[in-house]
């Protein structure tokens, strides 16, 4: 199992109000597959990547990456750059940068080489056809174009994990499903566990398993 969780619980506190978004959450994924998490907006889907991805705290439970319960990993940043990709509604590339860069520069972070960073991301470039658009800057290329190259950065470590926040949410049909051919590609080629959260019902097509969550409830569909 590349990630666990056992009873995850997680409320939100204001002076006056509980709101329980995780209720006992027992959720798991093997290697290589692709997991959606559908549900109303509101519904926790976010909380639970953030979670899952160890950007959150939680209240109570346990969560297990690689079968290492994490309270127990003493650099947390590092295991999270180390084997965690991350793919947002709104993609968050470097503006000041062009899109070889963007894809360079997390590379970089990991000691890599500049030759052999800036190899990896043509490369992928190249797999998608996009090879064309490496010296322009973010707003030089389409909404569609920017989603791709985000989820190309989120991959060039060679994560075991990729987590998806609606990362279909700004597009329309036509570049939802590049977005979807490309990370169908990517567990294909490098086996990756992909969990993505979506209202976007067309990514049901390339999930090997669905979940809804639902008033904190996380139930397989
Ligand atoms: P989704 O991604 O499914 O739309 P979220 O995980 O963003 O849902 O939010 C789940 C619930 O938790 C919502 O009721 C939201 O208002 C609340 N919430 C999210 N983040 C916070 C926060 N930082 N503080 C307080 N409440 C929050
Ligand atoms: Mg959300």
């Amino acid at each position: 199992m590349i990630v666990k969780t056992e009873k995850i619980k997680k409320s939100y506190y204001s002076p006056s109000d509980k709101t329980e978004v995780l209720r006992e959450i027992d959720y798991s994924i093997e290697k290589g597959e692709i997991h959606c998490i559908i549900g109303p907006s509101g519904s926790g889907k976010s909380t639970l990547l953030h979670v899952l991805g160890t950007l959150d705290s939680y209240d109570s439970g346990k969560l297990y990456l690689y079968g290492r319960e994490i309270s127990q990993i003493k650099n947390k940043e590092k295991f999270r750059s180390e084997n965690i990709g991350f793919v947002f509604q709104f993609h968050h590339l470097l503006h000041e940068f062009n899109v070889i860069e963007n894809l360079i520069i997390p590379q970089l972070l990991h000691k890599k080489d500049i030759l052999k960073a800036k190899n990896i991301g043509e490369n992928l470039l190249e797999m998608l056809g996009m090879n064309q658009l490496k010296n322009r800057h973010p707003s030089q290329i389409s909404g569609g174009e920017k989603q791709r190259v985000a989820v190309l950065r989120a991959i060039v470590n060679n994560p075991g994990i990729v987590l998806a926040d609606e990362p279909t949410g700004n597009l329309d049909r036509k570049n939802s499903q590049k977005v979807l051919d490309l990370l169908e590609q990517i567990k294909a080629n490098y086996h990756t566990s992909i969990i993505i959260a979506t209202h976007d019902d067309s990514i049901i097509e390339i999930a090997d398993k669905c979940f809804l969550i639902n008033k904190g409830s996380l139930k397989e569909i």
